[in-house]
């Protein structure tokens, strides 16, 4: 699956200069919800996923994402493997289950993205549901952003990669173009000044 092509014909892949939600520079944007704003693309997608963590065998009996950024894609996945799902939400910057949501002691959850970078917030819905007594078998996510390494692929993790290296992580492609602290981004240096993607309408 070419992602790339699939990200930039979806007007989901941006060019500028960009400041990162963890603070950081880059020359590119990844706008997942471009994507998945097409039910069937996303379904798609979705499917493909759920193949590759059917053909690894993974027992999943619930789905469960990060919200806000990983909730369609979670959905969509939970739908192509005909389970379950359930999303946890940030309250005061603590990750939550809320809305009534349960997990039971023992429970096979998934935790699904839409892109894995470092896998912090994919990491701490895992805590949350962890927490109650599930099992977390897997990690997914529609793309890799290059740092954390993904089953079939022989990129290893980064030291940035939060994810643990013992559960498999599920992806369709991956992502690989670089980031920038501000102190060392050549864009800067070239004298333009990064946007917050969203800002202008992106
Ligand atoms: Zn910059």
């Amino acid at each position: 699956m070419n992602l790339e092509a699939l990200y930039k014909e979806a007007g989901a892949y941006l060019e500028g200069h960009f400041l990162l939600s963890s603070g950081n520079h880059s020359q590119f944007y990844l706008q997942s919800a471009k994507v998945l704003e097409d039910p069937k693309l996303a379904g798609d997608l979705a499917q493909a996923l759920a193949t590759q963590i059917q053909a690894a065998g993974l027992k999943v009996d619930t789905v469960c994402s990060p919200a806000l950024g990983g909730v369609l894609a979670g959905y969509e996945l939970a739908r192509a493997l005909h389970v379950r799902f359930i999303f946890t939400e940030r309250v005061n910057g603590t990750m939550q289950l809320r809305r009534g949501f349960e997990v039971k002691k023992g429970e096979r959850i998934l935790v699904c993205e839409d892109i894995i970078t470092t896998g912090g917030s994919a990491l701490e819905a895992a805590a949350c549901v962890e927490n109650q007594g599930a099992n977390v078998l897997g990690f997914a996510a529609l793309a890799n952003r290059g740092f954390c390494k993904r089953v079939g692929s022989d990129t290893p993790a980064s030291l940035t990669c939060k994810l643990p290296n013992d559960v498999p992580f599920f992806a369709l492609g991956d992502f690989t173009f670089d980031i920038y602290e501000p102190s060392s981004c050549p864009l800067c240096k070239d004298g333009s000044v990064a946007i917050k993607p969203g800002s202008r309408g992106n």
